[in-house]
């Protein structure tokens, strides 16, 4: 990656301090309990560490920058690089993305907590929602039952009234 044009198809990295060999990124499992959302903001409690959403995937990136970063930002193993380096495209790289793109993006500890609690509310009310809309279903079946059972003795009242007339 860092300033090997033949593998960019682009005079990008001509322009770039090599950014995309300054981090790791490694996935995250999604948090969906208060003590996922805890163990986050413990890591955003130390420094260079960030957390990141992309594609609705969660990682955690390490700005640590690579050992084979030469000071002209080359890259002092080209040849022997690893896999991910060789598959990284400038195309949408580090340096072109602006934004990155990232969904959400946490800097600070406090950041995750305000999700966490945003997070949960919404889980609540969508709770809350089911459970009114289950409620709902029910009073409509039992109101059918009502009014089957209503349409029941009606016709065994009717019945009952012929058999009187008759005798
Ligand atoms: S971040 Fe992009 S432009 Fe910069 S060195 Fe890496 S691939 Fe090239
Ligand atoms: S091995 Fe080379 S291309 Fe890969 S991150 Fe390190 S300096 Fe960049």
């Amino acid at each position: 990656m860092a300033r090997k044009e033949e593998n960019m198809g682009c005079v990008l990295c001509e322009h770039c301090t090599a950014e995309c060999c300054r981090y790791v990124a490694l996935p995250l499992e999604t948090p969906t309990s208060k003590r996922d959302f805890d163990d986050i903001r413990w890591y955003l409690m130390h420094e260079n560490i960030t957390v990141f959403v992309e594609d609705r995937a969660w990682y955690v990136q390490f700005r640590t920058r690579c050992r084979n970063l030469q000071s002209d930002f080359r890259c002092g193993v080209y040849e022997t690089r690893p896999a991910i380096c060789r598959e990284y495209k400038a195309e949408n790289c580090d340096y072109v993305g602006g934004d990155y793109g990232y969904k959400q993006l946490f800097t600070e500890p406090d950041q995750i907590g305000k999700f966490a609690e945003e997070y949960f509310a919404k889980k609540r009310a969508a709770a809350r929602t089911r459970k009114a809309a289950g409620a709902g279903r029910k009073l409509a079946r039992s109101g059918s039952r009502k009014k089957l059972m209503r349409g029941k003795s009606v016709k065994k009242l009717a019945r009952g009234s012929v058999k009187r007339k008759a005798g």
